[in-house]
């Protein structure tokens, strides 16, 4: 089947980032440089181009092994302000991502928080300063430690809050750290004002509406088994839940339920009415970025470019700024459209 969506064009798009990991987005050769110059030991062949081998990850575990090995070769305020820098601009402006709420797993590395932070507010505002791409901070709960562990970094996250983090959001593995137990965490933050979500990818489509419920989330990272459940699905299009897709990342973990490139389920999401949105995960980790995620679904479910940007536009509405600063992005995106339009006719 001829490419219905070039690259280019692909690469073009305007893009709102509400899906992707710090520690899953450094580049392999920076990876590789922090863990040599930290003493962090890579297993096997410690070869740039191999410690990321999106083919070799049996599970989900053996991808997070790899995820937390980058986060403990981060030491010093300077790596994280590096590791972020080159998330937001080598996976973000690079593919004219406009906006990113990145996902910040600062567990791993032996940093304390404070620092953590100071070099992740360094690497936005110099990405900003070069590229011009805005961003703010998703703090992330690991689910496969305890609750207490969660309520206590809530709290650290609240003390020392900056208006750059804007919520909290519950990764790692779903089967080991069901939504639910959370909720006295999610409920310190939601009465700190920090809004939340949460991941859903092996769970049942119940866990979805335990996340809405009790976790109180106003979004669901991926969550595609919503597509099994046709009353949840329903109440989800009604109530205009955003998820966050992740088409590459998810395909190669099989939870899209296809793991053949379809991503029937994105299509499936979509056809119910459900307010989804594109991003890339852990770009380098999956062999992909923002470019390819929007390049693969628009070739294997026929989007034209008026689709594509339907998922930036729903990703603005998804996003957690402001209503003055969505509606900015959404002239910006009318007035990029209105340039697109315009250089297509003179090219024909
Ligand atoms: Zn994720």
């Amino acid at each position: 089947m001829a490419e219905l969506l070039t690259r280019t064009l692909a690469q073009s798009i305007p893009k709102i980032s509400l899906h992707c990991h710090l520690l899953g987005s450094v580049p392999a050769a920076t990876a590789v440089e922090l863990a040599r110059r930290n003493g962090v030991a890579i297993p096997g062949d410690p070869d740039a181009d191999r410690i990321y081998d999106s083919a070799a990850y049996e599970d989900l575990g053996q991808f997070l092994s790899v995820y937390d090995l980058v986060g403990q070769s981060l030491h010093t305020r300077d790596d994280f302000r590096r590791a972020t820098y080159e998330s937001l601009t080598v996976y973000g402006a690079d593919h004219n991502v406009w906006y990113r709420e990145i996902f910040v797993t600062p567990q791993p590395s032996p940093l304390p928080y404070p620092d953590a932070l100071a070099g992740i507010l360094d690497g936005m505002r110099d990405a900003r300063h070069d590229t011009g791409i805005e961003s703010r901070i998703i703090m992330a709960v690991n689910r496969e430690h305890s609750v207490a562990e969660a309520v206590e970094f809530v709290e650290t996250v609240i003390e020392y809050r900056t208006d750059e983090v804007i919520g909290i959001g519950l990764d790692y593995e779903e089967v080991n750290g069901p939504p639910a137990p959370f909720a006295p965490a999610f409920e310190l933050a939601r009465q700190a004002g920090l809004r939340r979500t949460a991941h859903s990818e092996s769970g049942p489509p119940s866990a979805i509406e335990v996340i809405l419920d009790e976790l109180h989330c106003s979004r669901v990272d991926h969550g595609y088994h919503v597509v099994t459940d046709e009353r949840i699905a329903r109440r989800c299009a009604e109530e205009r839940v955003p998820f966050t897709a992740t088409p590459v990342s998810s395909d190669i973990g099989r939870y899209s339920g296809s793991g053949d490139g379809s991503h029937r389920r994105i299509r499936e999401m979509v056809d119910l009415g459900l307010l989804v949105c594109i991003d890339s995960d852990d770009p380098p980790m999956f062999g992909t970025d923002p470019t390819n995620d929007y390049h693969a679904v628009g070739n294997a479910l026929g989007y034209d470019l008026e689709q594509l940007l339907q998922f930036s536009r729903n990703a603005i509405e998804a996003c957690w700024l402001d209503d003055a600063d969505k509606q900015r992005l959404r002239a910006r995106l009318d007035d990029w459209v209105v340039g697109c339009a315009s250089t297509t006719m003179k090219e024909q």
